[in-house]
């Protein structure tokens, strides 16, 4: 908005929206991968990968109009094909934890890698994350973004059914960067499709996110087991460190003596959002404000849960854009997704997609200020 204005102000014409494209290096297999450079008329911009549709970076403006790189990633290909922790990435075909990388859908009985302790995380070996999307992009007067297409076949990663998978970026003159999914299968399926940014809104590299006040809009989370998966209990938030509905720092209760933290250790949970409406339009989940840079980003989503994890696991090995290290606790992520491990949860809301229906979802990510 400010660019646009200032702009404006001094009859420059507005700037305009526009996607862009470079080459970003080549996978193990051969395979080119692109930079797409997405901007907005106020200066907003992502740039997004083909390879697991990774959001490299995210510039965004602070309360003077000063714009920072809000997201934790890397400089080049190869580092995030050595060992990324999901930096940017979606996540698919199953978002979090399915315990023991087993689950038994319509009678029969599949079995997943296990590649997070004894479970299986984040759609296995070589997940969404991890794969040569295809992208279209396109170019509107108020948005411009991507369509990234990606088809799993039948058996991968032990899931059942191709899935024709539709992940939408696109980014808004209104500084909101929105994500649309959709799918369709050929066999019964469990499908919980997210994105795995982690923020630092006072910008990539600037020290942790303790001091980022945040609000949540859920009265109950899913508290969980040593291993991070959920007992299937909905816990009321009253009198935990787990109540965020009034404006709270991640930090102000992250090192208390409470269970649910040491198993994190620190937030690594999924929030059960309060919801109104049918159920089709997203409606307010989180708010998160960093008070040095006056940043905001408010999140809305169709989603019914959303996985709050304050980068418990970065411990200084990785080495980030710029050579930045990346310690404990400098970015934070908040996945909007069903529930962990709701393929065998069956009082959680259901994850099966079946032949002949289709799975939409939708989050926005909000960019503003507070002065
Ligand atoms: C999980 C964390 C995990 C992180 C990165 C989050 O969604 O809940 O436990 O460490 O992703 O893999």
């Amino acid at each position: 908005m400010l660019a646009w204005s200032t702009a404006c102000a001094r009859g420059a014409p507005r700037p305009v929206a526009s996607v862009t494209r470079a080459p970003f290096g080549t996978t193990d297999r051969g395979e080119s991968v692109s930079a797409y450079t997405l901007k907005n008329a106020n200066g907003m911009e992502a740039r997004v990968l083909d390879y697991g549709g990774i959001i490299v970076s995210l510039r965004v403006p602070d309360r003077h109009g000063r714009f920072d790189d809000v997201v934790l990633g890397y400089d080049s290909l190869p580092a995030y094909l050595r060992a990324s922790p999901y930096f940017g990435a979606i996540i698919g075909r199953y978002g979090n934890r399915i315990a023991h990388g087993r689950f038994t859908l319509d009678g029969k009985t599949y079995t997943l890698a296990k590649n997070n302790g004894p479970n299986h995380l984040h759609g296995g070996l070589k997940g969404f994350d991890k794969v040569v999307w295809d992208v279209a992009p396109f170019e509107h007067p108020e948005s411009v973004g991507l369509v990234l297409r990606y088809i799993s076949r039948d058996g991968e990663e032990g899931y059942p059914g191709t899935l024709r998978t539709t992940v939408t970026y696109t980014l808004t003159s209104a500084n909101e960067l929105i994500f649309d999914y959709s799918a369709t299968t050929d066999r019964a399926t469990p499908v919980n499709l997210t994105q795995h940014s982690y923020f630092n809104l006072a910008g990539d590299g600037k020290g942790d996110i303790l001091g980022h006040v945040v609000t949540l809009n859920a009265d109950r989370f899913t508290p969980v087991d040593s291993t991070l998966i959920p007992t299937g209990e909905l816990k009321s938030v009253a009198g935990t460190p787990f109540d965020f509905r009034t404006p709270t720092a991640i930090g102000a209760r992250i090192d208390q003596n409470d269970v649910q933290l040491r198993y994190g250790p620190g937030y690594d949970h999924n929030f059960v959002l309060n919801k109104s409406g049918d159920g089709h339009e997203p409606t307010f989940a989180a708010r998160v404000y960093e008070p040095g840079s006056g940043r905001v980003m408010e999140i809305y989503t169709t989603e019914p849960g959303l996985q709050f994890y304050s980068g418990n696991f970065l411990d200084g090995t990785l080495h980030g854009k710029q050579g930045v290290v990346y310690q404990r606790r400098s970015g934070f992520a908040m996945e909007t997704q069903h529930f962990p491990d709701s393929p065998n949860k069956p009082a959680f809301p259901s994850t099966a997609l079946r032949p002949g229906e289709s799975y939409h979802s939708r989050t926005i990510y909000k960019f503003g200020v507070q002065p």
